[in-house]
Order: C-alpha cells, then sequence, then structure tokens
C-alpha cells in the first residue's frame, strides 16, 4: 500500500556558473512524499503524522535561500538534502519527490 501527501515551499536559489539560473530567483517547490508499507487495523500511518514530520523538515527551508544551505542548489541536491532529513523521521520506505516549478522533477 502507498500513501500519499502533497506540501509547498517558496525559496530563492541560484546556480553558480549557470548561463540562465546564475541569477538570484526563485521557485515554488513542490514536495511529494510517498511512504509504502503494509497496513494494520485499517491504517498504514496517520496523515496528519506523516504531515507533522514532513512540515517540521521544509519549515526549515521555507522562504529562504537555498545557497545558504548548499553550494550548488540544484534539484537533484535539493532532493538528496530532503531526503537524509525525511530518512531520520519516517519509520516507513519512501519516495520523495521535488518538483521544482511546473514540470521540472528529481526523485529519490
Ligand atoms: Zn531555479
Amino acid at each position: 500500500m502507498k500513501l500519499g501527501i502533497i506540501e509547498y515551499i517558496d525559496c530563492a536559489h541560484f546556480l553558480p556558473e549557470h548561463p540562465k539560473c546564475g541569477k538570484v530567483h526563485g521557485h515554488t517547490y513542490k514536495i511529494e512524499v510517498v511512504v509504502q508499507g503494509e497496513p494494520k487495523d485499517g491504517m498504514l500511518l496517520d496523515f496528519r503524522d506523516l504531515k507533522t514530520q514532513v512540515r517540521e523538515v521544509l519549515a526549515t527551508y521555507d522562504h529562504g535561500h537555498w545557497n545558504d544551505v548548499m553550494e550548488y542548489p540544484s534539484v537533484e541536491n535539493i532532493c538528496q538534502l530532503l531526503h537524509t532529513r525525511l530518512q531520520a523521521r519516517l519509520a516507513f520506505e519512501f519516495t520523495l519527490r521535488v518538483f521544482e516549478g511546473h514540470g521540472k522533477w528529481a526523485e529519490m
């Protein structure tokens, strides 16, 4: 069984030396977390608990500047960072997909 939630954060970033993304600009990042496991008594995980865990991690970065956090804030590196932070909190196997604006994403 899979269970998913979607959250959003707004952040600024730039990619050093990149011809187009080298100037500071912002994105709305859509964060999709899908946990996987066996439901017990009709429930895999309470949505509220999952949202609390994910929101606490995302709150660190929302309305912040990714370049203060990492050297090269590509969507791949952002996905990797958020995956590491969530892995420390979630007891289930999960997939994380990070959308940078519309139609572009990275998944782990
Ligand atoms: Zn960008």
